[in-house]
């Protein structure tokens, strides 16, 4: 069982557009062009049985129309979906709580398009009225390739959010989750900063980029029960990251936590 924890899906009427857009924005690649078939048509290919959606609201105006997509898609069998929400939405616990009665486990938020640092307030207000609400979080974290020199949410800040929201109390079921390995990039302050905090990393668009030696000297040592397996589709193929993924030294037991039962728990499937 393959579950894909990090996917990018986009309503047909405007995924070409968006794809385009952001390809042109960072200098990458597309591996799909941004629709659900792609998707559905890349997790075939890879023998990925299921996939988390992550939206992005990066406008507070968004929030309807995103969250109206994210709820289509989190319908479908094998499909889920993490609502979306800007931290300059107004009436922030209203709309989580509309995000928590809508069925949606998470949220996702994307400190380098949100255009705001992780550690402003107003983004800790949301997390712990999300936490309080038993809603997972994910972050994108570490160097966007469209911001290269001006990263929104670096490790160091990220182990000061943790801080700061579980005081001394580590001892706590995870609720955020870093993307991208704690932060692209920014491995070595991961290692610093972040492994054995109560944090989920995903493994987005980094089995790619990242040294093999240093992904699993991080899963053995942050452990395994806190890494989930991910694409970053469309921005990295699928059938790679699973061959990518199959080839890390670790024990079958933890495999089978990264690539499905951790994503279980959360999704409570
Ligand atoms: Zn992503």
């Amino acid at each position: 069982m393959i579950i894909d924890f990090h996917t990018h899906v986009f309503p047909d009427k405007i995924a070409e557009k968006t794809i385009l857009h952001l390809m042109e924005k960072g200098g990458i690649d597309s591996y799909g062009n941004g629709t659900l078939d792609s998707l559905i048509n890349a997790m075939k290919a890879s023998k990925t049985d299921k996939a988390l959606v992550l939206p992005v609201c990066t406008k507070p105006s968004q929030f309807d129309s995103v969250n109206r997509f994210a709820l289509e898609l989190n319908k479908m069998d094998n499909i889920y979906s993490f609502g979306g929400i800007h931290p300059e939405c107004e009436n922030i616990k209203e709309k989580l709580k509309f995000i928590k009665s809508s069925g949606f486990r998470g949220i996702k938020l994307h400190p380098d398009y949100q255009e705001m640092y992780i550690e402003d307030e107003r983004y800790y207000e949301l997390i712990k009225t999300a936490v309080e609400l038993d809603l997972y979080v994910t972050i994108h974290a570490g160097v966007d390739v469209a911001y290269p020199d001006d990263v929104h949410c670096p490790p160091k800040q990220s182990r000061k959010l943790l801080d700061r929201l579980y005081g001394k109390n580590k001892n706590v079921q995870p609720r955020i989750i870093l993307a991208h390995l704690g932060g692209i990039d920014m491995y070595d302050d991961v290692e610093k900063y972040l492994v054995g905090q109560p944090v989920y990393f995903d493994l987005a668009v980094i089995l790619n980029m990242a040294k093999k030696e240093q992904i699993e000297r991080i899963i053995k040592n942050h452990g395994a029960d806190k890494i989930l397996y991910a694409s970053d589709f469309p921005w990295s193929e699928l059938k790679k990251n699973v061959e990518i993924m199959d080839s890390i030294n670790i024990s079958d037991e933890e495999k089978e936590l990264i690539f499905h039962k951790n994503a279980e728990k959360i999704l409570n499937i």
